[in-house]
């Protein structure tokens, strides 16, 4: 076995670029296209000088990477975790560039993150982050620049301070300049639950493509923050029993489905997954990949699926709602045991259609229905599973493969057709 196949620790730069080669190879495209596409086109790194509550200083650091700006303005997440690096950053701003190009979204992509624990800080304090990193990046932010959305560790509470302090530094008010924003505003109706709602799109898509109805199927899902916890809302009320969840602080179980209403209600009393009455505790949370179960969506974080557990998923059907869960190694294991992998840039992609609707509603001032955002997410989303499935069996490609081909081709397109400057 190789160095890379017991990696357990993720390196989701490594993996990014490996999915980019394999992409350039399968298109027959020459080494310039890799070169020009496996480094960012921007990036800046800033240092956030933070008065505490008790009034001491602290230096925290953020990072903010546009992949791509071919297609137009850059767009992706602003993460708030401990374990935010630069690497990191540059992973989840190619994969965002791949994702807006397979779903048509006329955006490159960008990520930011400030290495922080938001857990440790007070609410004053992540408002006084979040200014003061808008503030150090605003330089580059803009609605034709750069829009910034949650992940991780954010919510539409951070959009709205980061929208707030960009628009005091224009002197005037600049609703486009961040999507995932609260409905007042600007926000949009159904963008809270879009990237579950497409993670459950492509679920039922992947259940269908192997004739199992939902109502016989069960699931477990990884991560039960803005994108898990909706996802097992979702598929609880699509039929499937969701028989595993978990949280950062441990993984809980019933064989004959959780009761999600109840867990909901449990989570919001107490801020966990654990303890819920109606379920046992996996010993060891991550057994929880293992369960036997027909779908696993993992909606966590990074390499979690890697070479050493990839064997023992029991799953047939992997739907990424996190982003880069799978390694490379993984990703190989899973493809010869006929796992069916639908990669995150299809997968959770949900969000950044929904914010890209945002986007447009502020720009034109004028709001759609409910009923409006979802069946366009609906439409756009079946779009993006048949264009896939379609290339995926035409060339005899894994998901991720035809997906990271059909995608990097429209960029490499809109590159070739720009020309090269000067
Ligand atoms: P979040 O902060 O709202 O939730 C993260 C969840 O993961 C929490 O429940 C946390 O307890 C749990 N978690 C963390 N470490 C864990 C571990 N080791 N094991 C089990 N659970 C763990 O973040 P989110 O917005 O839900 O994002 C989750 C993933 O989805 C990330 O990979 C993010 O990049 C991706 N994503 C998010 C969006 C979005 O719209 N929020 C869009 C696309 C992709």
């Amino acid at each position: 076995m190789t160095e890379v196949q017991h990696r357990t620790h993720p390196e989701p730069l490594v993996d990014a670029r490996a999915q980019l080669r394999r992409a350039v190879d399968v298109l027959g495209y020459d080494e310039s296209v890799y070169a020009m596409l496996a480094a960012p086109r921007r990036e800046m790194t800033v240092s956030i000088p933070l008065r505490r509550d008790d009034g001491s200083i602290e230096v925290l650091t953020g990072h903010r990477v546009q992949h791509n700006l071919s297609r137009g303005p850059a767009k992706g997440g602003l993460r708030f975790a401990p374990t935010v690096n630069l690497d990191e950053v540059r992973a989840l701003a190619m994969w965002m560039t791949w994702k807006c190009a397979l779903l048509d979204v006329p955006y490159g992509g960008a990520k930011g993150g400030v290495r922080i624990d938001p857990r440790l800080y007070s609410i004053g304090e992540l408002e006084r982050v979040t200014r003061r990193y808008t503030s150090e990046l605003s330089p580059i932010l803009g609605p034709e620049m750069d829009i910034p959305a949650p992940d991780i560790g954010t919510d539409e509470q951070t959009m709205a301070w980061l929208m707030d302090t960009y628009s005091v530094s224009q002197g005037r008010t600049v609703l486009g300049v961040a999507t995932g924003k609260p409905l007042a505003l600007g926000g949009s109706l159904g963008r809270l639950n879009s990237t579950s709602l497409g993670v459950v799109h492509m679920s039922l898509a992947a259940l269908e493509h192997f004739g199992m109805r939902p109502g016989i199927a069960s699931a477990a899902v990884q991560g039960f923050g803005k994108v898990g916890q909706g996802v097992a809302r979702f598929l609880h009320n699509a039929g499937l029993k969701v028989a595993a969840v978990s949280d950062q602080y441990g993984a809980i179980l019933n064989d004959s489905g959780l009761d999600i209403p109840a867990l909901e209600h449990h989570v919001e009393q107490t801020g966990t997954v654990v303890g819920f009455a109606e379920s046992e505790a996996f010993l060891e949370p991550s057994e929880l990949l293992l369960s036997d179960v027909d779908l696993l969506v993992p909606a966590a974080i990074e390499g979690v699926i890697h070479g050493s557990n990839a064997r023992g998923i029991r799953a047939r059907i992997v739907v990424e709602g996190a982003n880069g869960p799978t390694t490379g190694a993984a990703d190989e294991i899973l493809d010869s045991n006929g796992v069916l992998v639908v990669p995150d840039i299809l997968a959770n992609a949900g969000g950044v259609v929904v914010s890209y609707f945002e986007w447009v509603q502020a720009n034109q001032a004028y709001w759609w229905s409910i009923d409006e955002v979802d069946r366009r997410l609906r439409d756009r989303m079946g779009a993006a599973w048949l264009r896939v499935r379609e290339h995926a069996d035409s060339h005899e490609l894994s998901m991720r493969s035809a997906a990271t081909a059909l995608a990097v081709k429209t960029v490499a397109d809109a590159h070739r057709a720009r020309g090269l400057y000067p």
